[in-house]
């Protein structure tokens, strides 16, 4: 497969530190085996996350330069809801200091005018925090992602679609009146980085309405769904990625954004709503108190302006196709060496199907986990797990959480490392692949109750 060159050349460079793997033993120990408590010097390569680790452009550091950090009314405030009404056409405009912000403030809102005893929030896949902040908030997030997400080994162009079917009947057996909103996630994180189609946007959206139910778009990823929609669906094929992404936004009623993804800002995001205006009162006030007064929500002035710009170069073709097939070409190389991952590769990152690579170890302790621990001993590559451990335990009962998937991600941060660091993983990973059998499962040490993930600790397993 050919390798598409950086559309760009490197103006500023931070030197990364290459260990010796005594080093990274000693490192691995000390953060109780698990890499989200390493030290970022100890990392040669982090692919933890794409989250808040994008390269801004030089157009976005000039942009920092015209901050204006009034603390009422600033300037990029109003850039910022102008370029939210022309990539979105959406009417009213909440900065806030990330992702999470945005749910906190507004999933209240929505389970208060759901009225319900058991409010319920549908998704093709609910986000770790955007569950968390659905179960904070007094309702139960349920996934109804279609079944092909499931199959890593088989070709399928959305594998972050609804199942449209499951849809339908979730909303007859629990009462649209018991249904506090529709999330609809572009692309689909947790499936691993998989596009949602128009179609299936039109479909859950058409559902919705029909019923009476709010779509939110979760959007941290929009412009990476877009691409694909433009790859893949054919009545697409000659639309500009700005009019996919219009189209898209027709297909909710608000957003919400982490603008640390593929907006390319190290730190903010958004709650816009389409025209609800009752709604956005609502969600200023509570805006106010937890995130900041509404026209900055926790983010500086000169953070709005980088925003600005990068929602734009964000939604860039030429990036784009270099961005999603920088993915691929890693995807490519785990395949020819044999590794399991889920197929075809998403936006964001490569998963490693860790349940196929290693079989022996059980779904309790974490094969997933164990594996990124492995792939950091090997290179000092920084991975994460998405499966068992991530979704944690049922708040009622107490019980693991049974998942259909044990995954490494490698999440590749936006214009930071280049084909070279790409095939220095798929490297790595080849050879630890060589001695799966021998790598062993973890257990816990200590296990927080809430997104234990983050802080756990772990020993090696028997
Ligand atoms: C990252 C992410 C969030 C949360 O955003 P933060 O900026 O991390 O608070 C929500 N949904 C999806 C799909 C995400 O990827």
């Amino acid at each position: 497969m050919r390798k598409i060159p950086e559309p760009f050349r490197i103006k500023m460079v931070e030197t990364i530190k290459m260990t010796s793997y005594d080093d990274r033993k000693r490192s691995l120990n000390e953060a109780g085996l698990n890499p989200f408590l390493l030290k970022s010097e100890d990392v040669y390569i982090d692919l933890l996350t794409d989250s808040g680790t994008g390269a801004m452009s030089q157009e976005q550091w000039a942009g920092l330069m015209v901050g204006d950090e009034s603390y009422a009314g600033s300037r990029n405030y109003y850039h910022l809801d102008s370029v939210v009404k022309e990539l979105f056409n959406y009417q009213h405009t909440l900065p806030v200091h990330q992702g999470r912000g945005a749910e906190q403030i507004l999933f209240p809102s929505l389970v208060q005018r759901c009225n319900s005893q058991n409010p319920i929030f549908l998704s093709n896949y609910h986000f770790d925090t955007t569950a968390a902040h659905v179960e904070m908030s007094g309702a139960t997030p349920i996934n109804i992602v279609c079944e092909e997400a499931f199959d890593t080994q088989t070709y399928h162009d959305w594998k972050g679609n609804f199942d449209l079917e499951k849809l339908r009947q979730a909303i007859w057996q629990y009462g649209a009146e018991n249904i506090a909103g529709i999330v609809t996630t572009i692309t689909c994180n947790s499936s691993g980085g998989q596009p949602v189609s128009m179609k299936n946007m039109r479909e859950v959206y058409s559902i919705a309405k029909k019923n009476n139910i709010p779509v939110i778009i979760d959007s941290a990823r929009f412009c990476e769904n877009a691409w694909f929609i433009k790859q893949r669906e054919l009545e697409y094929k000659n639309a500009t990625i700005r009019e996919i992404i219009r189209e898209m936004y027709q297909y909710g009623d608000m957003l919400t954004m982490s603008a640390k993804k593929d907006p390319m800002v190290n730190i903010g995001g958004l709650l816009c709503i389409r025209e609800d205006e009752d709604l956005f009162r609502e969600v200023q006030t509570r805006c106010v108190p937890m995130e900041g007064f509404v026209t900055y929500g926790g983010m500086a002035g000169r953070d709005m302006e980088a925003l600005s710009i990068g929602l734009m170069e964000a939604s860039d073709e030429e990036f784009l196709h270099y961005r999603i097939k920088q993915v691929e070409y890693l995807g490519y190389r785990l395949n020819q060496s044999g590794i399991p991952i889920q197929y075809p590769t998403g936006g964001h990152a490569v998963f490693v199907d860790a349940a196929k690579m290693l079989p022996h170890i059980a779904p309790d302790q974490f094969p997933a986990h164990a594996l990124a621990n492995e792939l950091y001993l090997e290179g000092g590559i920084r991975g994460v797990e998405i499966g068992s451990l991530l979704l944690g335990r049922d708040p009622k009962t107490g019980l693991q959480k049974s998942s259909p998937l044990e995954l490494l991600r490698l999440t590749i941060p936006r214009r930071v490392y280049t084909n070279d660091h790409m095939d220095y993983v798929a490297d790595c990973l080849s050879a630890v692949k060589q001695r799966a059998e021998k790598i062993r499962g973890v257990k816990f040490n200590y296990e927080p109750q809430m997104l234990r993930h983050f802080t756990a600790r772990f020993c090696n397993a028997a």
